[in-house]
């Protein structure tokens, strides 16, 4: 017997498992493994591949390519760079969302033109969530463009009260909106900046010890925890050109368990963020045999040596969490047990 606390599995709704096109970051077999050590037994993986997810085609290859290598359960996320809204009606049904880039990131995603955005909102089913990178002046536009639309409007890695009082307000006119803080966001500022160098950019960029204490102080009003694990090489971090982002999956339990130890949100939060309002806002049947089993108590080393995913580096390596997964069960099955994955590659399932 052990006192281990149980938790259900996290649901993350916002992952880059970069595959496929650029499985030297990370694949579905390392970036699943990742996710179950992190006592996630379900990720939501973006549609921004090296060749974007844009079609019903590029979608079942990439179903396909990833099936036989998924450990943890896992949904797709469609894109759209406003040609594609033919493809709208069948890529609805294979997908957990519509995921939209209004702010520059990574690749040339990005939808400008104000006549597109609306083409894209009105198109897309009211039944499932529009994601949005949005920064700066496009959080108010997508809500304004959900609203007329009656779309479902998830705003991803909010950093500051400009996103959440919007949403706030949006919320109070009825509106069905939702947002999620990203731990880099929580638990790193600009004062990383200078320890972590060119390992600290990420988009949106990392914010000042006040937005971030914003965030914090809010953390009731902050609907999901979403790792947003964006896997980069070492050698890609460090050369001349920006790499944003950072990996995440191994490390967001911890963090927040370590949280919940310094008071600063409740187990109840935790639980809210990652696995309740993730099933709720994506419309998930809620799952008690999948869950994670943690010794509250137990302090370690976060080392960028013993990461699962094959980027093998972390922006916390070298810091002390307490709050360590010890097994991870999926639908009934002993998946994750002191660092052994414990099942075959392909036993993670799309959940549409
Ligand atoms: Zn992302």
């Amino acid at each position: 017997m052990n006192d281990y606390l149980r938790i259900p599995g996290l649901i993350d709704i916002h992952v880059h498992l970069r595959d496929p096109g650029q499985t030297d970051k990370e694949d579905f077999n390392t970036g699943t493994a990742a996710a179950l050590k992190g006592g996630i037994t379900t990720i939501f993986d973006m549609p921004n591949n090296l060749e974007p997810v844009f079609s019903v085609e590029k979608l079942s290859e990439k179903s396909k390519i990833v099936s036989n290598k998924a450990l943890c359960d896992y949904g797709f996320f469609f894109g759209s760079d406003g040609e594609n809204l033919a493809e709208f009606e069948k890529a609805a049904g294979k997908t957990i969302g519509l995921k939209l880039y209004l702010s520059d990131t990574t690749g040339k995603y990005t939808v400008t033109d104000e006549s597109q955005i609306y083409k894209i909102f009105k198109k897309w089913t009211k039944k499932k969530p529009v994601v949005v990178h949005a920064e700066n002046e496009k959080v108010g536009l997508a809500i304004k463009i959900a609203y007329d639309c009656g779309n479902i409007l998830h705003i991803t890695h909010i950093t500051g009260e400009n996103e959440l009082a919007q949403i706030m307000d949006a919320k109070k006119m009825g509106m069905k909106i939702s947002s999620d803080a990203t731990p880099h966001h929580l638990f790193l500022s600009l004062e990383d900046k200078e320890r972590l160098g060119k390992y600290a950019e990420v988009k949106p960029p990392l914010v000042s010890k006040r937005n971030q204490a914003y965030l914090w102080n809010h953390i009731s009003d902050i609907d999901c925890i979403a790792s947003d694990h964006a896997p980069h090489m070492k050698k890609e971090k460090e050369s001349e050109i920006s790499y944003y982002g950072m990996p995440g999956l191994e490390t967001m339990l911890p963090l927040l368990i370590t949280a919940f130890h310094d008071g600063k949100l409740t187990f109840e939060d935790i639980i809210r963020m990652t696995s309740h309002n993730p099933s709720k806002i994506f419309n998930l049947k809620r799952d008690d045999s999948s869950y994670a089993e943690i010794n509250s108590e137990e302090e370690y080393l976060i080392e960028n040596e013993t990461l699962f995913t094959k980027c093998k580096w972390s922006p916390f390596a070298g810091w002390y969490v307490k709050g360590k997964i010890k097994r991870v069960f999926l639908r009934g099955t002993r998946v994750y047990e002191d660092g052994k994955i414990l099942v075959r590659p392909g036993f993670g399932k799309n959940i549409k």
